[in-house]
């Protein structure tokens, strides 16, 4: 995959490239040290650039652990909650992945980076442009993204071997459980709004579904026909 580090008339591009991979080494260290174990993770969270997936200004912030503003009201997630989500997403090199909720693209670019298929939904136009543009840039032209309302999942590309939404919403989407293959898996953060939610995974096995809840987390919320009511925007 071709990334270009090309930086201009910020203070990271003065720091270099490999100061940078300095940087998202650190980060993958402290990420393991707090029970991150899966080695394609940390492998494809060293390699995707997360300072090219926020706003310029906030660039020399992108290694720390925390969630950062792209913009529209929305946030690119926390280092530890992509790694955290990607890891309990369980994936394997080749599956195909919906994302609902593509934001800056990151999370989509680490599973992409981790070798799978990856269709992403994302509802606000002006995000869908600006991400498309940066990762066809980036190198990831095999991402699909699609502007809409991804709680209704992506039907002409069903079924899919994995499901992850990173926005919070108040149920588990029916279409997404319908769109999930066999032995698939669907990772989504349910709970009140503007509150912290629960992390729950879904099981599909023959049919039936086991459901885990696997720890709290904080994500913006999700706006849909099986999500929340949309009153910011
Ligand atoms: N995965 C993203 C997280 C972005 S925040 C990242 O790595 O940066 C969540 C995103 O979900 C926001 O951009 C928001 O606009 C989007 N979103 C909210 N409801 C949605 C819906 N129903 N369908 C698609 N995208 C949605």
């Amino acid at each position: 995959m071709v990334y270009s580090e090309k930086m201009p008339n910020t203070s990271l591009q003065r720091s270099g490239t490999g100061d940078l991979r300095r940087l998202r080494q650190r980060m993958c260290e402290a990420l393991r040290a707090r029970g991150i174990v899966q080695e394609s993770v940390l492998q494809a969270m060293r390699s995707v650039p997360r300072h090219l997936f926020v706003p310029q200004a906030l660039q020399w912030q992108a290694y720390e652990d925390n969630s950062l503003p792209i913009g529209y009201g929305q946030t690119i997630s926390r280092p530890y909650t992509v790694a955290l989500m990607s890891q309990l997403l369980n994936v394997e090199r080749g599956m195909r992945v919906l994302e609902i909720g593509t934001g800056s693209g990151y999370q989509a670019a680490v599973l992409s980076a981790m070798g799978c298929y990856v269709f992403s939904i994302e509802r606000l136009r002006e995000i869908y442009v600006k991400t498309q543009a940066l990762l066809r840039r980036l190198g990831f032209e095999s991402i699909h993204l699609q502007r809409g309302d991804g709680t209704l999942g992506f039907p002409q590309a069903a079924p899919f071997d994995r499901i992850i939404v990173t926005a919070g919403g108040p149920e588990i989407p029916e279409p997404l459980v319908s769109q999930l293959d066999d032995q698939g898996i669907l990772l989504i953060p349910v709970g009140r709004r503007q509150r912290r939610q629960e992390i729950v995974r879904l099981t599909k096995i023959r049919g039936s579904l086991h459901e885990e809840h696997l720890g709290t987390t904080t994500f913006v919320n999700l706006v849909g026909s099986y999500g929340w009511e949309n009153t910011a925007m």
